[in-house]
Parts: C-alpha cells; structure tokens; sequence
C-alpha cells in the first residue's frame, strides 16, 4: 500500500491528524501511525526494528533509517495504518 498516498491522492498532515492518525517527526520523513487501523501483522518492525519498535517510546523514530527505507518500510504496511510525508531526502 502507497503510504503517501489516502484514495490515490497524496496525503496531507490534517487530514491525517484529523482521521486520528498520530504524528512522529523526523529530519526528512514525517510518519504517521493510526493505531485503530493497525492490524497487528508486524511488517513495520520487521522491516526496520531501528525505525519502529514495539514498546519503545516513542515507538517510531523516523530518523533511525534513511528517507528511502522509511518510505519502504511503510508500503508494506498492508493495512493503511502507517503513513508518510517527505520533507527532504537526507
Ligand atoms: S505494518 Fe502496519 S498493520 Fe502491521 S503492525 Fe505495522 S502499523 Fe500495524
């Protein structure tokens, strides 16, 4: 799933904010979580256990990988949960 993407339009921080997403800030990536959308699968903390990490807090620290493999990892999310904005590639 695009997570840069809501209905194949880009996404914008409020509408996210605004449809209970929670926003955890980085250098060159912004990612947002919606935890009443997460389905649980873990493909997130698999992908990068620098980036998101169960029980941490806070639980993603999108300055723990590059911009690249934020945005990487986030597609994977298969439910829509996670999303993203790029600021800069840094
Ligand atoms: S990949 Fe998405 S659905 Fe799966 S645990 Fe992470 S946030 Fe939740």
């Amino acid at each position: 799933m695009d997570g840069s993407k809501f209905d194949q339009e880009p996404v914008n921080e409020e509408e996210l904010l605004a449809q209970g997403y929670r926003k955890y800030h980085g250098e060159g990536i912004d990612i947002y979580y919606n935890k009443d959308i997460c389905a649980h699968i873990g493909n997130c903390v698999r992908g990068n256990p620098e980036i998101f990490e169960v029980g941490r807090r806070p639980w993603i620290i999108p300055d723990n990988g590059s911009v690249k493999n934020a945005s990487y990892v986030v597609d994977t999310c298969p439910s829509g949960a996670l999303k993203y904005i790029v600021k800069a590639e840094v």
